[in-house]
């Protein structure tokens, strides 16, 4: 078999063009009809905000959007992504049908299913036969299901036998999952509701600019300044969400981590710690306020470039009212010492007695939308499903039992993302030689993009399950056309931790075939006798058992709680007599989940980004989104109005760098890492610091930004450093 080995081997005659292979595919949507509207959750980011899909039989998607007001967490409110995501329902945008790499001309052609299953089951055992089980390796997506993710994770260590699996969700939001962890015990997004925030005095807001990523979200925001609250929002860049704060503090990017130490500073120096709640609730006090010691307000302000009178205000703010909330998102975790950093946001919290009480308390806004379920059921490469622990022998009984095997049969932990995409055909003993791709764009999504996708071209084999031909699947040997959100039933978990319901609100188009089919067609042919089921509800079920116990208890959610309730939050175990577990709306009011009960402090000290800027390259990269496009791009990019709102990519630079390079507005720039090159016109702002530029990461091709970005790893979470690396501008024709 020819896979292209190179980017140019793509557009050589005979190839099949990725509009081609669509067209080829595509197939009328022919009973997409739905019959009476249904309540559903929107596609996209961790909000979930509630809709509802109405028959719409002239368009395309054949459903049209309706708000659905009674949900809480949206409350009708939805942003144009939520709005146009049935568009990319329609044929012409999606695969209907299943294309495999012809050997001859090396190009993908359509196929049927069973050839398509067989090759890739015949792709996945050959590579287990040759080279051992851990050659094969697996990488899921934020974006699916709890069932689905669950049975991904289930399917890689019963079926392939392998360690290697891991998702998108390591890049999204593990940082925070591992500071709450060492702090709480337990690592849910936001401890709380987001009904809470109008009601607290405070929040402070890091590397969030959920104005653009969330907005239905900024109206919690609105309402807390309408009570008379105040909003800190801490982003290198002056943000639509920045516009909204009573104080905007923008510190060079990579130093959130000394912001936070010089404000836990202040409070001590200032008097502010709340001593009875140290005493009672919490462990580990002093040494991490010896840590933040070290770090004194004008130290501060040299590291960060946030002067003292703010650093002190922002102080004043978080201190003055009963109860002030801490919230972080990308901006302070996507780094080397991401950990660390939300480490010491958390520190804040506890010195001031602002967690573990009503309305008070750190969160964290988590991004994709099954991004927190998606790791508490196995898909992570350390966890198994309920929050257990591969490494940990009782949680691998309590699996292996409900599973029906030995526990001894069960692999360990396997490579987090970064370092699984790093293995990707490697000719060595640990290489992964094959991979199943699930839901998840690395091309464009990975750090240090190219050589990814370097990696993945070296693959003996790739599969990969979509339902659009995304920059990754155009790489694959076997395209396996998946069904999508409306066209199917499954649970996700919202940032809250509330476990919602996606309902089925349209048959998929006869070419198209769920996951959980495809896992359980795949599992049939590499010999797995026991069957994999099908049936969300079926899934779930099973799911439920094996979390029961676990720190993600979902034992006592069915799907009937979930639709009659408006999602239930775990833990909510099941009761084997009386009323049943409401849910956990909020976490920690009576004591963290450690074995003592008490919060951990973690005696963090700032340390420079793992790239710092030179002589060569002498400014600061930091990437995000923008609000008409999502993650890769690989849905949104493929609907029209979100396209023409964001057509591509830009680099945003101050007017005085502008000056400084000579460029003007529009003209192209390239800016040049260790790692590669991006191309994109010039967009100059004086909402960003002059040492620093910022790319949106949605776009493949010369404007990729993650060509240019660090995979430096933090050491606890494994997160690479998406958020800062050392660049220089140049004028794209010139160089
Ligand atoms: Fe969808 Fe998120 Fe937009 Fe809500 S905010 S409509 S969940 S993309």
């Amino acid at each position: 078999m020819t896979r292209p080995t190179t980017p140019e081997a793509r557009s050589e005659p005979g190839s099949l063009s990725a509009d081609a292979a669509v067209d080829a595919a595509a197939a009328p949507a022919v009973d997409a009809a739905v019959d009476a509207a249904v309540d559903t959750h929107c596609p996209y980011c961790a909000l979930q905000c509630g809709m509802r899909l109405a028959p719409a039989p002239a368009t395309a998607g054949g459903v049209e959007v309706v708000e659905r007001d009674a949900f809480p967490v949206n409350r009708g409110a939805l942003c144009g992504k939520g709005r146009t995501a049935p568009e990319v329902l329609a044929r012409g945008l999606r695969l209907t049908q299943p294309l495999v790499r012809d050997p001859g001309s090396g190009a993908l052609v359509p196929t049927d299913w069973e050839t398509a299953l067989d090759r890739v089951a015949a792709g996945l055992s050959g590579v287990r036969e040759r080279h051992g089980t851990d050659a094969v390796g697996v990488f899921g997506g934020g974006g699916l299901t709890n069932e689905k993710a669950y049975a991904l994770g289930k399917f890689t260590r019963l079926v392939l036998g392998s360690s290697q699996i891991d998702y998108n969700g390591r890049f999204c939001m593990s940082s925070a999952a591992a500071a709450g962890n060492r702090a709480f015990g337990v690592d849910r997004g936001l401890p709380f509701p987001l009904a809470d925030i109008p009601r607290t005095g405070c929040v402070i807001l890091v590397g969030s600019n959920l104005a653009d990523t969330m907005p239905p979200a900024l109206r919690y925001f609105t309402e807390l300044r309408e009570n008379g609250g105040t909003l800190i929002v801490i982003d290198p860049r002056r943000t639509r969400t920045a516009e909204q704060a009573d104080l905007h503090l923008a510190p060079r990017p990579g130093t959130d981590l000394a912001l936070a130490l010089g404000m836990l500073h202040l409070v001590v120096a200032e008097g502010r710690v709340d001593e009875a709640f140290v005493a009672e609730r919490t462990s580990g006090w002093e040494e991490a306020r010896a840590a933040a010691m070290a770090h004194w307000p004008e130290l501060v302000e040299r590291v960060t470039g946030v002067p003292v009178p703010r650093l002190r205000e922002a102080v004043r703010m978080f201190c003055a009212p009963e109860a002030a909330m801490v919230l972080t998102a990308r901006g302070p975790e996507q780094h080397s010492k991401g950990t660390d950093t939300v480490g010491a946001w958390i520190n804040l919290c506890l010195a001031t007695g602002r967690a573990g009480r009503p309305l008070s308390g750190y969160g964290c806004l988590t991004g994709q939308g099954n991004g927190q379920g998606g790791r508490e059921h196995g898909q992570k490469a350390d966890q198994l499903p309920g929050y257990r622990m591969l490494a940990d022998q009782a949680a691998r009984e309590h699996v292996a039992g409900v599973w029906g095997v030995d526990p001894d049969t069960l692999p360990g932990p396997g490579r987090s993302a970064y370092e699984l995409l790093d293995a990707l055909g490697r000719d060595t003993p640990d290489g992964v030689r094959a991979l199943l791709l699930m839901a998840s764009n690395p091309v464009v999504s990975a750090p240090r993009a190219a050589h990814v996708e370097e990696r993945m071209r070296a693959l003996d084999f790739l599969a990969v399950c979509d339902v659009v031909l995304s920059e990754s699947a155009r790489l694959a040997d076997v395209v396996l056309p998946v069904t999508q959100w409306a066209e199917e039933t499954g649970t996700m978990t919202n940032l809250e931790g509330r476990v919602i319901l996606r309902q089925r609100a349209l048959a998929p188009p006869p070419g198209c075939r769920g996951d959980l089919e495809v896992l359980n067609a795949l599992a049939a042919r590499l010999g797995w006798e026991k069957g994999f089921p099908t049936d969300p509800a079926e899934v779930f079920d099973e799911l439920r058992r094996a979390s029961a116990g676990g720190k993600a208890d979902y034992s006592g959610i069915t799907y009937r709680r979930i639709a009659e309730e408006d999602g239930v939050f775990w833990p909510c175990p099941e009761r084997a007599e009386g009323p049943p577990h409401p849910g956990t709306p909020r976490l920690f009011l009576d004591r963290f989940a450690t074995p003592d009960g008490r919060a951990r402090f973690a005696p963090v000290l700032h340390r420079p980004a793992a790239e710092e800027p030179d002589a060569e390259y002498p400014l600061l990269l930091t990437t995000g989104r923008v609000l008409a496009q999502y993650q890769s791009g690989a849905q949104t990019r493929r609907v029209a109005r979100q396209n023409a709102a964001a057509p591509g990519p830009f680099v945003q630079l101050h007017p005085r760098l502008a000056d400084r390079l000579g460029v003007t507005e529009g003209e192209r720039l390239a800016v040049v890492s260790r790692r590669g090159r991006a191309v994109a016109p010039a967009r100059i702002s004086a909402d960003i610091r002059p040492d620093t530029v910022f790319m949106p990461f949605h776009w493949p091709g010369e404007g990729r930004a993650n060509s240019l970005t660090n995979p430096a790893l933090d050491p606890t979470s494994r997160m690479p450093e998406f958020k800062v690396c050392a660049v220089r501008v140049e004028r794209a024709d010139e160089a």
